[in-house]
């Protein structure tokens, strides 16, 4: 199967403030060419020719930390701390969650992920081997992990189940599905069960993903009881001999960040989770200074509540500017890369996040004929500061055409968004007691 895409608009790779003009070649799975200017292959050697006058072609974008199903919770509880929209609102809804509800929540979540230019996401959650089930036929890229809170006594049952998960996906989906080991934070996840979990790792040869100093409430509960910065006490279980992506790291000392690039720590930045709970805003600049590879994460959609990437890149580029008073903090380009190579680089991925030659096939187009992508002095700054999710036409994952001029092709949205609505009744009684 070959795919041409021609007149399209694309970043120089030497200097992506210009814009070239030219014509991608998708061969099965993966980019043969992008070039600049016509073709001068005849069009019976494709079996389809797309017009892309009007489109830029972007990599898709890399969502490095969520939870997909919490969909389901979006607007269900807003305005709360962290520990209590979790232990009040959140845990004793996700009670109620069954396997059907998790398949939808996440097929809601996937809507909303194609449709704003993500093509790999990651998941942390319950009920994995149904979410497993809704990307293989979804089409998009995704790491996925079961979901590990170590405070009941079903937590064996727990890991056995992330356990069965690695062995029934790792690598399905024609290598789409990537496994990993999710225990939940230190905070709910005790010593002699994230030791279990770190020793799996190293065994199944797996990812661990974590949220790590996600508030200062529970650094300073680590502080109390062990003396330490969440990073030194989980370095101490020897968690960062592991291949680790930290969620969050809204709190970090200097000597954290030093011992996390000394272990190649890789980072999930999620600045809209983390303003939105009021938890904080982690010391990006400095994380990237040290040379600790970076991706961004919208969070689950109960604390965002949106699974929007393009958002993230512009607030990801505004925030830390104001935050440090320095409008060189985290230029145009870099929240790009943060949102493409950077999540390929957060969740242990290869071959993403890129249009080279050679790499997957997983790309978006743009329309940029709204007179917000004129004039065109920079496409790359228009694609980070005024662009909007909208303008997102087509996504192809593999080379699989998954959205093609704003429809979808592998998910049936009418009947998705009706059961997902239907499903979640029994969650508002819930929320109004
Ligand atoms: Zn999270």
């Amino acid at each position: 199967m070959r795919v041409r895409i021609d007149d399209v608009s694309f970043f120089d790779e030497c200097d992506p403030s210009q814009t070239k003009t030219g014509h991608i070649i998708i061969r099965d799975e993966r980019i043969e060419a992008l070039l600049e200017g016509g073709s001068a292959e005849p069009a019976e050697s494709f079996d389809e020719i797309i017009d892309g006058s009007s489109k830029l072609v972007l990599p898709g974008l890399i969502n490095a930390h969520g939870h997909a199903a919490m969909t389901l919770f979006r607007g269900y509880a807003d305005d709360l701390p962290l520990y209590t929209w979790l232990t009040e609102k959140i845990w004793p809804a996700e009670d109620m969650l069954t396997q059907d509800d998790v398949y939808i929540g996440t097929q809601l979540a996937m809507l909303e992920m194609i449709e704003t230019g993500t093509t790999t996401f990651t998941d942390m959650y319950v009920h994995m081997d149904r979410v497993a089930e809704a990307v293989i036929e979804s089409g998009m890229r995704a790491v996925i992990g079961r979901g590990l809170v170590g405070l009941g006594e079903d937590r064996d049952e727990k890991l056995a189940e992330a356990i069965a998960l690695i062995k029934d996906f790792h690598g399905a989906g024609n290598g789409r599905i990537t496994t990993t080991l999710a225990p939940h934070a230190p905070y709910t996840c005790p010593e002699d069960f994230l030791k279990q979990i770190i020793d799996q790792a190293a065994s199944l040869d797996q990812s661990i993903q974590i949220h790590i100093a996600e508030t200062t409430k529970e650094v300073a509960d680590l502080q109390k009881s062990k003396g330490m910065t969440p990073i030194r006490f989980l370095d101490g279980m020897g968690l960062f001999d592991q291949r680790v992506t930290a969620a969050h790291c809204t709190f970090l000392t200097d000597d954290d960040i030093d011992l996390m690039a000394h272990k190649d720590v890789r980072v999930a930045h999620n600045p809209g989770s983390n303003l939105k709970l009021g938890s904080g805003v982690a010391p990006l600049a400095k994380m990237l200074q040290a040379g600790l590879k970076v991706g961004l994460g919208t969070d689950g959609a109960a604390s965002n509540n949106k699974l929007d990437l393009f958002e993230e890149m512009r607030l990801v580029a505004l925030l830390h500017k104001g935050v440090l008073q320095d409008p060189t903090a985290v230029p145009a380009h870099k929240a790009f890369l943060l949102a493409t190579t950077g999540g390929a680089d957060a969740l242990f991925l290869n071959d993403v996040g890129t249009l080279t030659p050679g790499s997957l096939a997983d790309l978006i187009l743009v329309d940029i004929s709204s007179p917000r992508y004129y004039p065109r002095h920079s496409l790359l700054s228009h694609a980070v500061y005024s662009s909007q999710a909208g303008d997102v036409t087509d996504v192809f994952v593999a080379g699989r055409h998954l959205y093609k001029n704003r429809e979808f092709l592998t998910i049936d949205k009418e009947r998705v968004v009706a059961e997902a609505e239907r499903r979640s009744r029994k969650f508002y009684a819930a929320r109004r007691g």
